[in-house]
């Protein structure tokens, strides 16, 4: 029954994408040694989601294709935001993902001392400079696409002067935003990234991994090329968002005379029906509209894991989206459709009624229960068989049977016939109803001559449904999910609030549900499909010893374009 087990699919082949193209390239001019070694960097300010995903698949894809390393790196360089929670999720995930690191766990915020010194060494050179002005006055003096910035009163200060400034920005001497370290570089630069960007600001605050041994903490784009050399990464991939800040991460390597790795940009991934950016993430999270960073209609890694998608789903996923230079929105309906082909293959197949009617079959014995055999997968013939119990009493769906069927409907009608999955052919011979006149029991009758598999009965119908019995099944809670937004692109207008877009219909939850008793002993994480449901996964939240809970993970087809 553990059918949880993910084996590595060996035979993935080399995605060619541009990256590749330049990589090659690099390859035959030997210009890093004939090196490749990648990084993934996330900032620990939230749990991964499914861009992350594929920026890990990328970049660990181009280390293994190259026989090369990649490292798993925390650009943890500001202390307000992170926290440790996150790191560890995101080592699980990375792992979870196949991105093997091996023991290369690193951490920005152990580079700060050179950092550090190298901030130093570029004031020395006459390259950088502590600035006065606040982030207003300084955005003041930027200027903008068409008109060149000015410089700061504070521009042409001594070495010395700065040195012994920088130095009591480090011992605490200054409050938060009192002063920067910014690089004297072109104030007219065509490119606002060059007009003197900020490398340090203060900020007297608890890091995670630091404790208070800083105050002072390095801009992105002052510290992300120096992490990449320190790691002596070839190829430093990243959003196409840092196009325009590339020759500014080519300018502090080159002051430096470092080690310069090569960076390369493309474009995000992005899906519809929900929102990828952290900070949305953790309002619904903060806010409760979602049930922590897992919850199964977030657009996480955890999430996702949680609602029962594989490894090699999300590989697959992100393969067939495409590296691109152009920003897109991938389909939901692809994210799925790699997930419905993948445990297709591997699920086993098991009967769930989720609204249930309950059918009395007359002519079959009472007290006596009959061993079926059904078929665990038909994809996979090595999954073999199983036995499941069939009696007197057992429930179909709701939905199976109508008094008013409308033309073409092939279930259950009064004095029609229907076949019972690996069953019998049974035939509706009287209707119970309550005082208010619904249905609340079928009378029927099997014909024993019907049995699935023995080719006894010649006789044919053209529905088949499935069921449970009454005596034999297990409860459990079933919840079903739908898109988390109600809009393609929830954040596409920025007036407009994203959460005035959320589905209120997202959730569904079935308390009492009734499933096969063979799955009586689930674990959590193992998936089934439940025949004509759907893909479904034992919940690892909310699974006790007393109550199973499964979150559908998808549904047999492509519902939503149906509707
Ligand atoms: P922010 O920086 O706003 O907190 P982020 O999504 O960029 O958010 P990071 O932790 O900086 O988060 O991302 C880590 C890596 O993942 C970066 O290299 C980034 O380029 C990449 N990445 C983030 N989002 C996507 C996405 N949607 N598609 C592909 N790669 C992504
Ligand atoms: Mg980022």
């Amino acid at each position: 029954m553990n059918n949880n087990n993910t084996p590595e699919n060996t035979s993935e082949k080399k995605p060619k994408n541009f990256i590749y193209e330049i990589i090659d390239e690099d390859m035959k001019t030997g210009k890093f040694e004939k090196r490749v070694h990648t990084r993934f960097p996330p900032e620990p300010n939230g749990y991964l989601h499914i861009g992350h995903a594929a920026s890990i698949c990328l970049n660990y894809g181009i280390a293994r294709d190259y026989n090369g390393k990649f490292n798993l790196r925390f650009d943890d360089t500001n202390p307000e935001k992170e926290e440790i929670e996150y790191v560890e999720s995101i080592i699980q995930d990375v792992k979870w993902l196949g991105g093997d690191f091996e023991d290369r766990i690193f951490y920005a915020s152990d580079y700060f001392e050179q950092m550090y010194n190298w901030a130093v060494e570029l004031i020395k050179k006459g390259k950088a400079y502590v600035d006065d002005l606040n982030a207003d006055e300084i955005r003041e003096l930027r200027g903008t696409l068409t008109e060149p910035g000015k410089e700061s009163p504070f521009r042409n200060r001594t070495v010395d002067q700065n040195l012994d400034l920088f130095e009591r920005m480090r011992k605490g001497e200054y409050k938060n935003g009192e002063k920067v370290l910014r690089a004297k570089i072109d104030m007219a630069s065509p490119n606002l990234n060059l007009r003197d960007p900020i490398m340090y600001r203060i900020v007297h605050a608890e890091h995670h991994r630091q404790g208070s041994k800083w105050c002072i903490y390095p801009t992105y784009d002052w510290a992300h090329g120096l992490e990449d050399s320190i790691e002596r990464i070839t190829h430093s991939i990243c959003t196409l968002e840092f196009e325009n800040h590339r020759p500014l991460y080519d300018w502090f390597l080159n002051e430096l005379g470092v080690y310069h790795p090569q960076q390369i940009e493309f474009a995000r991934i992005n899906l519809n029906y929900t929102v990828m950016s952290k900070r949305k993430l953790l309002k619904l999270v903060q806010e409760k509209y979602v049930d922590g960073w897992d919850d199964p209609r977030m657009p996480t890694v955890s999430a996702l894991r949680r609602r029962g998608y594989t490894p090699e789903a999300i590989r697959n996923f992100t393969d067939n989206s495409g590296i691109a230079k152009r920003d897109k929105v991938s389909d939901y309906a692809l994210l799925e459709f790699s997930i419905r082909e993948d445990l297709n293959k591997r699920a086993q197949r098991a009967m769930a009624v989720l609204h249930p009617l309950k059918i009395v079959i007359t002519n079959f014995p009472d007290g006596e229960v009959e061993e079926l055999d059904a078929v665990n997968n038909p994809e996979d013939p090595d999954m073999g068989t199983r036995k499941i119990p069939f009696s007197r009493e057992i429930f179909v769906e709701q939905t199976d049977f109508m008094e008013n069927p409308p033309k073409g409907y092939h279930r259950l009608i009064p004095g029609g016939e229907v076949r019972l999955r690996y069953a019998y052919i049974i035939k509706c011979e009287e209707v119970i109803k309550n005082e208010k006149g619904e249905v609340v029991e079928l009378h029927c009758t099997f014909d024993p001559e019907t049995k699935s598999g023995t080719g006894i009965s010649k006789k044919k119908v053209k529905g088949t449904i499935h069921w449970v019995s009454a005596k034999h099944a297990v409860e459990a809670e079933v919840r079903l999910y739908d898109r988390l937004f109600m809009v393609e692109q929830p954040d596409a207008d920025k007036e407009k609030d994203f959460m005035e877009l959320l589905n209120p219909n997202s959730l569904e939850i079935i308390p009492n549900a009734l499933i096969e008793p063979l799955l009586k002993d689930s674990k959590s994480g193992d998936r089934f499909q439940f025949e004509r449901h759907g893909y479904f996964s034992v919940d690892t939240k909310y699974t006790t010893s007393e109550k199973l809970v499964f979150n559908r993970t998808v549904t047999l087809k492509d519902s939503w374009s149906k509707k």
